[in-house]
Order: C-alpha cells, then sequence, then structure tokens
C-alpha cells in the first residue's frame, strides 16, 4: 500500500507537524516507507476529522419537494408520512450520497445516519442507505441506524416486522422513538431485547418534546442496565430534559452516567423546529448540557436534518454544530470541538484520531490559526484525509479591493 508524508501542517499549539500514514494508520518516524507520496499542507491547521453521529440521509434534500407547512415537529412527520408513498430507492440514493459528498468535503469522515424504518418507508430507506453506505466506502465510515417507529400499537406487528427485515439486510444500529409510542416501555424493551440478541448498538430519538413531564431518559436508563447493555446506547435529542428543573436534570443525569448511555444533542434543527407556539421566552430545545457534563456522560452534537421539511436550511460541515454549541449550549470552543470529534468516535465505539502511530489516518487541514478560529470563521478551504488518503480538497480565492 502507498506510503504518504504529510509535511508542512501546524497543531493547535502552534507547532508544526509531518506525518506519515500507510495502510490507513499513522506510522512513527524513521519507519522505512519506501517511495512514499508528499503532500504539502502549506501551513493549515491540522485536526481530527470531524463526526456526524445523527443525519437523516434518506430525507435530505427535500425542502423544495415537501415544505413543512407549520414548521415543526409534527408538520415535518406529517409531510414525510405522505410524501415517501412518491420517493424511490434511486432519488435516496442520490440525494444521500450528494449529502455525505458534502459532507466529506467539509471534513467529515465518520456519520451515523437514520434510515425511516416504518410502514410508510418500507424497507426502501434502509436498503438505499446500506446501498450509499458500501458505495462511499472509500470516503467516510457511515453506519446506518433502523429508525423503527411504531413498534406498538395498531401498526407494531407490522412495524416490528419490518425491524426485523431491516437488521437481516444488515443495517448497522437498532433505533426507534420510544416517546412517541403508545407504550414506550414495552418498545424500549423490544429494542434492548433485539440488541442482546444481534449485539448491535442502540441509537434512539428520546424525548424530542419541550415537555418536562416526558421521562423516557429515566426509564431509559433503568431498561439499559437490566438488559446489561451499558455503553452501546445513545440517546439523541432528550429535549425535555432541558426543560426540568435543575435538580431533576443533575438526578437523570446522574442515572444516564450510570447506565453509561451517551447523549447526543441537535441544537441545529431542535432550535428550528420546538417552541414554535411560544412568543416568550422560548427554550433552546437542546439537552441539560452542563448537567449531563457535570455527571460525566459523554455529549457528541449533531446537525440532525438537512435541507428537508424538519430543518430546510443547514450546511453539511459539523463546524457549523461546533460554532451553535458554543452559543446555544455555552461550551468553550475547545469542548464544542470535542463534541464532534473526540466523543462522537467514543459514541461509536472507534479509536481516538490522536495521530500516535497505529491511530487512524483521518484529518482536516483547515486554513485557521486555532480551533476557536475554525469555528469562528468555518473557512470552505480544507484538504480532507481518510485512511491516508486524500478524499477531499476545497480552494477558496477571495479578492478585496483597497
Ligand atoms: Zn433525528
Amino acid at each position: 500500500m502507498t506510503a504518504r508524508r504529510f509535511i508542512n501542517g501546524r497543531l493547535p499549539d502552534g507547532q508544526g507537524v509531518e506525518l506519515t500514514a500507510i495502510s490507513g494508520v499513522f506510522v512513527a518516524d524513521g519507519d522505512d516507507l519506501g517511495d512514499a507520496e508528499t503532500i504539502d499542507l502549506d501551513g493549515k491547521l491540522v485536526l481530527p476529522a470531524f463526526g456526524e453521529p445523527h443525519a437523516h440521509l434518506d430525507k435530505t434534500l427535500l425542502a423544495e419537494r415537501f415544505p413543512n407547512p407549520t414548521g415543526d415537529l409534527l408538520g415535518a412527520i406529517e409531510v414525510m408520512r405522505i410524501g415517501w408513498a412518491t420517493i424511490d430507492e434511486a432519488d435516496i440514493v442520490d440525494r444521500a450520497t450528494r449529502t455525505v459528498r458534502r459532507l466529506v468535503a467539509s471534513g467529515t469522515t465518520l456519520i451515523r445516519s437514520h434510515a425511516d424504518t416504518n410502514v410508510f418507508a418500507g424497507l426502501k430507506a434502509i436498503r438505499a442507505l446500506l446501498a450509499v453506505r458500501d458505495a462511499v466506502e472509500p470516503l467516510c465510515d457511515l453506519e446506518v441506524v433502523a429508525m423503527s417507529y411504531p413498534l406498538t400499537g395498531p401498526d407494531g406487528r407490522e412495524g416490528r416486522r419490518i425491524l426485523d427485515q431491516a437488521i437481516e439486510l444488515g443495517a448497522d444500529v437498532i433505533g426507534g422513538a420510544p416517546h412517541l409510542e403508545d407504550d414506550p416501555d414495552d418498545a424500549i424493551d423490544h429494542l434492548l431485547n433485539l440488541a442482546v440478541e444481534t449485539r448491535l448498538h442502540v441509537d434512539l430519538h428520546v424525548d424530542e418534546i419541550l415537555d418536562a413531564e416526558y421521562d423516557t431518559l429515566k426509564d431509559l436508563s433503568r431498561a439499559v442496565i437490566r438488559h446489561g447493555l451499558e455503553g452501546t446506547v445513545n440517546a439523541s435529542h432528550c429535549v425535555s430534559h432541558g426543560v426540568k428543573s435543575e435538580e431533576q436534570q443533575r438526578e437523570i443525569a446522574a442515572a444516564v452516567a450510570h447506565a453509561d448511555i451517551s447523549v447526543v444533542t441537535l441544537p441545529r434543527t431542535n432550535l428550528y423546529l420546538q417552541a414554535r407556539d411560544m412568543l416568550q421566552a422560548p427554550p433552546r430545545g437542546t439537552v441539560g448540557v452542563e448537567a449531563m457534563a457535570q455527571a460525566g456522560v459523554t455529549i457528541g452534537g449533531g446537525a440532525d436534518n438537512c435541507q428537508d421539511p424538519f430543518y430546510s436550511i443547514g450546511r453539511c460541515d459539523p463546524l457549523e454544530t461546533a460554532g451553535l454549541l458554543v452559543s446555544v449550549c455555552h461550551r468553550t470552543p475547545d469542548e464544542a470541538f470535542a463534541m464532534i470529534t473526540d466523543s462522537i468516535r467514543e459514541i461509536t465505539s472507534r479509536p481516538l484520531l490522536d495521530f500516535q502511530p497505529g491511530s487512524p489516518a483521518d484529518f482536516v487541514a483547515i486554513e485557521a490559526a486555532s480551533i476557536r478560529e475554525a469555528i469562528a470563521d468555518q473557512p470552505a478551504a480544507r484538504t480532507v484525509v481518510h485512511r491516508g488518503r486524500v478524499v477531499a480538497s476545497t480552494t477558496v480565492d477571495t479578492w478585496v479591493a483597497e
């Protein structure tokens, strides 16, 4: 396999850096490399590649075709219920591939995407995203979550059958939305039993609602311990947690930490979908990030939807999410950056990108002086490396008159 030497890079502490990769991982200086290809990073800041822990690639780029009549979550869900009948697999593959390529260009080499796995979409979304996963394998690691709902109530039996088929087809992660179920506890039990059987990880939409009474996260924490699934379950959204009292937030955060559940907050889309009926002091629609952080919970930051009925704008760039984590969730730039890098490697049980020998050679070189400046400016000019190979490069020419 070709060895590649990356020269003229710069680390966040200002030190110059040279990196050498072979067979997809970094190797120590001095290893015999034979004929190494040399790539000049032109003094760019070298950072670990980004992760997107929560995409919906099956619905991406549908904003024009299916406008959301109310702008809120239920409006988006309703419009997609009808919309699925008019979408085929080739359409999903085309849109999902375009968004993946844009994510890769921004420096994202690890993506977890949900795929609607329900009576409306049937198996076409999961089939399409599994095909995309295999096709984009040279560019990035894509995990596909079978987001199954409903699993209880009148359509529950059919929902369970479709989920079984999705797992058979090769879904990477088991997903669902228990807080929307007729019987949330039964849905959680079913999902976690499947996880025990299949040994797959679980990633659920949890309490995506600004109602402090919703407590699915607490119930999920107990169930995860009961099933012995600590360290394999992620809870996304958890919006209701953010509007509970400080005492309740801390109590639930402790339970989540005890069950070793990770959490993904999605400020971009939840700022858009939530609190549309509140004129006065609308809440932010995020998990209680500070309480979770103080309890030691691993928290990732993601984008959720991209230019579809759930979020009609949005770029394919985790630095956009990092910027929101700074302003909306009051994280420092370094904390926000860890939430789009290290946390997502932890959530998906992958080795950290620490540039040490043996570490996966995935990084982004960007025209910025520091992590803070990268988040502030979000410069387009980037070179992206996945498994030791340059997979994307963007250059920008700006001219301003005297
Ligand atoms: Zn989602």
